[in-house]
């Protein structure tokens, strides 16, 4: 089974649209979902297949608990977006209120838990500190394995493989046209202001476009003389087959993260294990990059080799006629990291022994686009007619329709409907 749910893309390339929104992830799909609903002219233009990059391959937990304070108005937002989905589009996504856990290993990690809780304390959240015995109490299973945890009753999840799908499908519903195997190269100005949409298949005159490009986002911008933060980062998922007692929600250790499944199995991934690959990138934007690398060096381990010398010679400048390195990769789908669907196994059995027998069936990996502050950035560029939606940092799944509203109410120039400072481009 395919990671992502195949969508035909329309055949013509609509000459004109009010707003082309380029990447077809959850947060070009759900951008696109809030402009057509709004009687907006939209084309969505996607390189490869619609929800087949960081959308379909991520662990689809949809959370609130642990967010940054500046993330969690879009966070919470998303949450009742998420309640209301099948019913808007018609298609269930599997987005389920099951809870999230985490599990502290150490009175280190509760006190980070404690630390965030203090923080999230006026949002309004059903989160909970809990103590070793009252983690037993809901984890049967662990033992006192933990020394307590954080749980989120109403944080849940929904199916990565469907929920781009669902969302573009409504898009299309409202009007909206979906290209696929549609890059766009760049875009046209008129006057020092946005006017098209350059694509392979050829020009869409446009009043506005949102670059929602993953993590693709920088190559794209920089062939714009446009520097945008961002690095990519590749984390490794894993599916399993189990039949013994397991939880209904989803659970994050030290080094383990397990999701239930609506096909019947689990979703599973070392936690903290995810691998950057050093390039051209990392040099440029170290001074960027180095205290987030400073404070959260847990969750990364660096690997130089191959992929220093390929972002070497990645080609960065194009003009509209020719091919570009979009066209050239129209899905990136890398392997999974050396033994990491492994590690995850043996990890989620030494913390939950109820998943002794468990056995792996797939695995795959992602990348994941990380700005310097972890937050994304939704905003106008600094070009008249141009904005962007990227750098989701590993959060794009769980508020991405919420990111879609605010990046709709941003391109339409209509009032913001949260507080859209935090995620400001700055250069
Ligand atoms: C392993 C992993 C685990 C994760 N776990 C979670 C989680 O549990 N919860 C959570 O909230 N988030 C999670 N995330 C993050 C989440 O998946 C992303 O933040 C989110 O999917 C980003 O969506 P996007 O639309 O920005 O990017 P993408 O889904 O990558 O979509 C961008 C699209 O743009 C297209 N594109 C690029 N350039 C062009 C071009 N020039 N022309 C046309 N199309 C173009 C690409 O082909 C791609 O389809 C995880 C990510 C990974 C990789």
């Amino acid at each position: 089974m395919s990671l992502y749910r195949p969508l035909e893309g329309d055949s013509t390339l609509p000459p004109q649209a009010d707003v082309v929104v380029i990447g077809g992830g959850i947060i070009g799909a759900s951008t696109a979902l809030e402009l057509a609903e709004r009687g907006h002219r939209v084309a969505l233009c996607e390189k490869g297949d619609i929800g087949a990059e960081q959308s379909c391959r991520n662990w689809g937990w949809v959370r609130r608990q642990g967010r940054d304070p500046a993330e969690l108005p879009l966070a919470i937002a998303a949450r009742a977006l998420w309640a209301g989905l099948a019913a808007r589009v018609g298609f269930d996504a599997g987005y389920t209120e099951s809870g999230i856990l985490y599990a502290a290993a150490n009175a280190r990690e509760m006190a980070n838990h404690e630390a965030w809780f203090a923080k999230a304390r006026g949002f309004g959240l059903d989160s909970k500190l809990l103590s070793a015995a009252e983690l037993a109490a809901l984890f049967p299973g662990t033992g006192r394995r933990f020394t307590g945890g954080l749980f989120t009753a109403q944080d849940g999840r929904a199916e990565p493989r469907d929920a781009t799908y669902a969302i573009a499908q409504g898009a299309r519903k409202q009007g909206a046209a979906l290209l696929t195997s549609c890059a766009v190269r760049g875009i046209d100005t008129t006057a020092g202001r946005l006017s098209g949409v350059v694509t392979e298949r050829g020009l869409i005159k446009c009043g506005a476009a949102l670059i929602a490009a993953g993590a693709w986002s920088r190559l794209f911008t920089g062939n714009l003389g446009i520097n945008f933060k961002q690095l990519p980062v590749r984390g490794t998922v894993a599916r399993i087959e189990h039949s013994g007692p397991a939880p209904e929600f989803a659970v994050g250790g030290t080094d383990f993260a397990v999701r239930k499944r609506r096909d019947g199995g689990y979703s599973i991934a070392v936690r903290n294990a995810n691998i950057v690959e050093l390039g051209l990138d990392n040099l440029l934007l170290a001074p960027d990059f180095l205290p987030a690398l400073r404070t959260g060096w847990r969750e990364l381990r660096l690997r130089p080799g191959l992929p220093f010398l390929r972002s070497l010679v990645q080609q960065r400048r194009w003009r509209a006629g020719d091919i570009t390195p979009f066209e050239r990769t129209r899905i990136n789908s890398t392997a999974p990291y050396r033994h990491l669907p492994e590690t995850a196994l043996k990890n989620l059995i030494a913390a939950v022994p109820a998943f002794a027998g468990a056995r792996l069936t797939s695995a795959w990996s992602g990348i994941i686009d990380t700005t310097p502050n972890a937050l994304p950035v939704i905003s106008p560029l600094p070009l008249p007619g141009l904005f962007l939606a990227s750098g989701f940092s590993g959060h794009g799944f769980g508020i991405g329709l919420a990111a879609g509203r605010l990046a709709a109410d941003l391109v339409t120039n209509a009032t913001p409907f949260l507080d859209p400072t935090p995620f400001r481009f700055t250069s």
